[in-house]
């Protein structure tokens, strides 16, 4: 899963990148409003539960990688709060099982939805823009202890490749050269 790129080689997707750098470029709700989950809370908060120590584990473990071997660029800066990261999730979408299962994964569980049915092109692959459902009118995440790995990963900046972070978001990346 990504969460959006600051750079896309999709025309319609460039366009939504610029526009979501804008201070008030707040996306509207899809058309009928955000659909429901299907799957009942019961089942889909403990999965979450559960899933927590596996994350903040890997979390951990990245953490240590990274302070042993140290990325090319730094983070700087600091979150404007604008909760735009949370309008413009991208995810890889629904192509054969196993990509039916990872968007039913990202639906259901961690509980985004697609802002339309287009597919996008981002890194010579499909994806779909979705929103999140527990992001507050405040620009605050409403499940913030449980949130999901690209979240407390954002923004990603990686050993290879130019890091990817929103484009007005406050956060900057800087070459550590
Ligand atoms: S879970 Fe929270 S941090 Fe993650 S996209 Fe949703 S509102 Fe944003």
């Amino acid at each position: 899963m990504l969460k959006i790129l600051s750079e896309s080689e999709d025309p319609a997707l460039e366009e939504l990148l610029e526009h979501a750098g804008e201070p008030d470029a707040v996306p509207l709700a899809p058309e009928g409003g955000i659909p429901r989950q299907w799957l009942p809370g019961w089942i889909r908060w403990p999965i979450r539960v559960m899933m927590l120590p596996t994350i903040l584990l890997d979390l951990s473990m990245q953490k240590v990688a990274r302070w042993i071997i140290r990325p090319p660029y730094k983070q700087a800066g600091t979150c404007l709060k604008r909760g735009n990261c949370c309008h413009y999730i991208l995810v890889p979408a629904p192509k054969g099982i196993l990509g039916k299962l990872f968007w039913l994964w990202n639906t259901q569980i961690l509980g985004f939805y697609p802002r339309s049915n287009t597919d996008h092109e981002s890194e010579g692959k499909k994806v779909r823009v979705m929103g999140c459902r527990y992001l507050g009118q405040d620009g605050l995440c409403k499940q913030y202890r449980l949130r999901p790995t690209v979240c407390r990963k954002w923004p990603l900046i990686e050993y290879f490749g130019y890091p990817r972070m929103l484009k007005g978001c406050g956060f900057t990346a800087v070459d550590r050269k």
